[in-house]
């Protein structure tokens, strides 16, 4: 039975955990225990997938020629997306100017500002063993392409050991993951019914002007803007891509984190969307920290919605800021739920804005988050196939 499948069972278990949610609230938060199992399956083969991942990437790789054609055009993909989503945010928050109508009450929030220089320093590991027992997602990929990078001046033979080494365990880990996909449509129900009991479906439904801006440019983007690029330079139809791939969108929608659905995004990347997997191995992990348009578009509406309630207004030249800021914001931002709020006071910060706006958006940010992280994944998976079509390895 085809219909049958993990994906369309994922999707059934979305669709059942509505109204479990709503109405057997109890059974769904005993329920929470279960989406809890699943994610912490997830996180367990999340450090090391990273690294063996990225680390076969960049040592399998030929030449430091082919190195730099991968690394550049990755690079510049990201940069491109990411860009192309904020302006695509700010025009839409500037086509329905969601906030003006709002007298909403703002409650004071407690967030720590975020810092790029922070940042930027916590890239380098002082000890990459423990950035693994930590999950520090980028400090692994720092260390990974290093080491990687290192062997290329070795001898054959231990270049060839090593090599085989971490095939081996990547090959091992993907099966893993294979194990736990079985699980996913359970997950996703157990997940999603829980947050539907927490929070009520008023996030889902009332979700006013500004989660429609929100949506209609995540939508836009993701369909529109990612699929003319795919069907440009990724050579495929967006639609058969898509249904290749769902399964990754799906368990992106229902954690709210990149990060967690990296196992899923390596599997199906590998097996269903066949791409070349020195590249896969390359852009999703990174990817899946540094690229996120739908973070990115977000941001940049948020921060004009805020300011809009408050009546500030913002020119051009403060629109700039917020369109330089909301990428800088979407780099910074980790892959894992929320994490988006938190970068967003560099964003608020550079044009002026109250820290306290951010109380206001709180309440439908679950929701919002779910859907930019699907955006978020769907970009990085779009690159991988964009980028496998660009290099020929
Ligand atoms: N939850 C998002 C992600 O993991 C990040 C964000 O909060 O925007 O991709």
């Amino acid at each position: 039975m085809r219909w049958l499948s993990i994906e369309n069972l994922t999707l059934l278990g979305i669709f059942l955990a509505l109204p479990l949610g709503l109405w057997e609230p109890e059974m769904a938060l005993h329920l929470k225990i279960v989406g809890q199992i699943f994610l912490r399956l997830l996180k367990m083969v999340i450090p090391l997938l990273i690294f063996a991942s990225v680390f076969i990437s960049v040592a399998t790789i030929e030449s430091w020629r082919q190195l730099r054609q991968i690394g550049t055009k990755t690079l510049a993909y990201y940069l491109i997306t990411t860009a192309l989503a904020v302006s695509t945010g700010l025009v839409f928050v500037n086509l329905w100017k969601p906030g003006l109508e709002a007298a909403m009450s703002s409650q004071v929030n407690h967030i720590k500002p975020f810092s790029l220089e922070r940042l930027l320093s916590s890239l380098i590991p002082a000890n990459p063993v423990e950035s693994l027992a930590q999950g520090h997602v980028l400090q692994i990929i720092t260390f990974a392409l290093l080491l990687g990078l290192a062997t290329i001046g070795l001898p054959a033979t231990s270049r060839k050991t090593l090599i085989n080494f971490f095939e081996a365990l990547n090959s091992a880990l993907i099966n893993l993951v294979r194990g736990i996909i079985w699980l996913t449509p359970v997950g996703v129900f157990a997940l999603v019914s829980s947050i539907v009991a927490e929070h009520g479906l008023s996030p889902f439904l009332a979700l006013g002007r500004y989660a429609l801006t929100v949506i209609s440019g995540l939508l836009f983007h993701g369909i529109v803007t990612l699929g003319l690029l795919l069907w440009g330079l990724g050579r495929i139809s967006p639609w058969a891509y898509f249904l290749r791939v769902r399964e990754a969108l799906l368990v992106a929608f229902s954690t709210a984190s990149s990060s967690a659905t990296l196992p899923i995004s390596l599997e199906v990347a590998q097996e269903k969307a066949r791409l070349n997997p020195s590249v896969a191995g390359f852009v999703l992990p990174l990817g899946s920290t540094v690229n996120m348009d739908g973070t990115a578009l977000y941001e940049a509406v948020a921060a004009m919605f805020i300011a809009n309630v408050y009546h500030i207004h913002l020119g051009i030249a403060d629109q700039i800021l917020i369109f330089l800021t909301a990428t800088l914001a979407s780099i910074g931002a980790a892959g894992i739920p929320s994490a988006g709020l938190v970068t967003m006071t560099l964003v608020l910060q550079s044009v002026g804005l109250p820290l306290e706006g951010i109380g206001i958006i709180l309440a439908i940010d679950r929701f919002l988050d779910m859907l930019r992280t699907a955006v978020n994944v769907w970009g990085d998976l779009v690159g991988a196939r964009i980028i496998s079509c660009l290099t020929n390895v």
